[in-house]
């Protein structure tokens, strides 16, 4: 029992390792890959959050590390922006102001 549900988060998880690249690498529509960010990220790290507590470590390091997670979603969110013109994503290390220009086109983004 324990051992299909690392089986199953693995899954989920590659799913969403393969998911991200087809949805924001590829296409150039920014708008609904800004849309899907969101909920990507916030699922993804909900996935996340459960190997964690799957994993069991010591009581305060996993509320440490869960509520480590919250404010670290929020900034990736934040910190990813997508291109109107390219439709590719830029991202800024978590702790960084996000960035003005595409990586890809130097165009401003919003
Ligand atoms: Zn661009």
């Amino acid at each position: 029992m324990q051992q299909n549900l690392l089986i199953i988060l693995a899954v989920i998880w590659l799913g969403l390792s393969v998911g991200s690249m087809m949805l924001f690498q590829r296409g150039k529509d920014a708008e609904r890959k800004r849309q899907l960010w969101p909920k990507y990220t916030i699922f993804s790290n909900t996935v996340l959050a459960g190997f964690i507590v799957y994993m069991q470590p010591p009581l305060p390091l996993m509320i440490g590390l869960l509520v480590f997670m919250v404010p670290l979603t929020v900034l990736t969110i934040r910190s990813t922006k997508f291109c109107d013109s390219c439709g590719s994503a830029s991202r800024a290390p978590f702790f960084m102001k996000p960035p003005t220009t595409c990586g890809h086109c130097k165009k401003p983004l919003k």
